[in-house]
């Protein structure tokens, strides 16, 4: 009879790695998540967050937190659409959607759990979603969930998407969605042209904007603000783990939209509420975000100080426009002995191997925070250089570089 467990025991992939000291995976912080963290009672720099600005260390943040924990308690003991909403996921929502420039918005208790609710309770039977092929895995886990169907295109190749939206019937329902920014690459969705092609095709738009907001625009905002093109996207949507440095998920459109997605979509409905320690350092993290520009600033200035940097060395970042610096090793296996040195020297990174990316682009995911300084980026390039040479990856000497603006 076959054990449904079999699997378990045939799973080598992590244990391969764990026998050679070379997994990088799960390791366990003891520390809060800083410019520096401290595992194994050692201090390292960590270059592999996405807490972008810093704020998940910040003591208002932290006071934010307290405060209502003392004043609410620590749970909210149920679903939104019972007996867990309250005043203060209201109060956010508002906040949200005006951050991000439309009628209304809706919390969820986590990003991935959003993708999952917002885009499988949209796409219907009668209707295509259509992905960029780098798209986040829980936009297609909740196509997955949805009775519709789904049509990839290569990787911001405008071309491509025009050829996809041209294959669907006039009787099916359509939808681009797209990372604003994505997560692994850093490089920026055209997001101008994906919006002239889908308007062409009478198809909605959807930006998650994960990485981009708090990070790109004037204000922050995001990457419908770094385009201008807050009119022209249908839904925005997001986390609170990054940027916002807490936890959670948000959508923000239009009341209508907004409205049936709150009664309508399942991963809402049947799950607790976002506890109100986090809804209230959302909403601090908002404020500062807006009052504090110079956040951004020094986020933005070292990532170019570091990218020019690891160029100037002979490493490729790839396409990067934004502080996600995709470091590119080459083999699986290379890619997790680079991170192993780097580890030894004091970086904490991390690395992205096949099927995340293609073989053979392994990649160490480099990414700096606001709170960073210029003496923690000239370590970075000083351990990177020696590693990089030790490796072979890049020469000693050699010269290229490309700035991030
Ligand atoms: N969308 C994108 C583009 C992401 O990068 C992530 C997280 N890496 C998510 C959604 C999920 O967010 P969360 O961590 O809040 O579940």
């Amino acid at each position: 009879m076959l054990d449904i467990f079999q699997k378990c025991r045939d799973f080598k992939t992590a244990k391969f790695l764990i026998d050679r000291g070379i997994y990088p995976y799960f390791k366990e912080i003891e520390s809060a998540q800083g410019p520096e963290v401290v595992l194994d009672g050692r201090k390292f720099i960590m270059v592999g967050s996405n807490n972008y600005l810093g704020l998940a260390d910040d003591p208002r943040m932290k006071a934010a937190a307290s405060e209502a924990v003392l004043k609410y308690g620590t749970g909210c003991a149920g679903s939104r659409f019972l007996n867990g909403n309250t005043i203060y996921h209201k109060n956010l929502e508002k906040k949200l959607a005006k951050f991000k420039h439309k009628e209304a918005a809706l919390i969820f208790a986590t990003g991935y759990q959003m993708n999952l609710g917002v885009v499988s309770c949209l796409v219907g039977r009668d209707d295509v979603a259509v992905v960029d092929k780098l798209d986040h895995a829980s936009i297609l886990d909740g196509i997955k969930l949805s009775s519709g169907e789904m049509k990839r295109y290569r990787h911001n190749d405008i071309n491509d998407l025009d050829r996809v939206l041209s294959g669907i019937g006039p009787d099916k329902g359509k939808i681009v969605i797209v990372d604003g920014v994505f997560s692994m690459e850093g490089d920026i969705c055209n997001l101008p042209e994906v919006v002239r092609v889908a308007k062409k095709h009478s198809a909605r738009i959807i930006v998650d904007d994960a990485h981009g907001s708090g990070v790109l625009g004037k204000n922050g905002h995001g990457t419908c603000e770094h385009f201008n093109l807050h009119d022209e996207v249908d839904l925005v949507v997001g986390t609170c783990s990054k940027s916002f440095a807490s936890v959670g998920g948000f959508v923000a459109g239009s009341a209508d939209v907004i409205h049936y997605i709150q009664n309508v979509s399942r991963s809402l409905i049947f799950s607790a509420a976002l506890p109100l320690s986090c809804v209230s350092t959302i909403s601090t993290a908002l404020d500062i975000i807006e009052a504090e520009p110079q956040r951004r600033d020094n986020l933005w200035r070292l990532t170019n100080k570091l990218k020019t940097g690891l160029n100037t060395m002979g490493y490729d970042t790839g396409k990067s426009q934004t502080p996600i610096l995709p470091v590119i090793i080459g083999e699986d296996i290379a890619c997790f002995t680079m991170w192993k040195m780097l580890y030894e020297a004091g970086l904490f990174t991390t690395p992205v191997v096949s099927p995340a990316v293609p073989p053979g682009q392994a990649l160490i995911r480099v990414v700096l925070m606001a709170t960073h300084t210029d003496q923690h980026v000239d370590k970075i390039l000083e351990v990177f250089e020696h590693c990089g040479t030790k490796l072979g990856i890049i020469k000693a000497g050699s010269k290229k570089t490309t700035a991030v603006h």
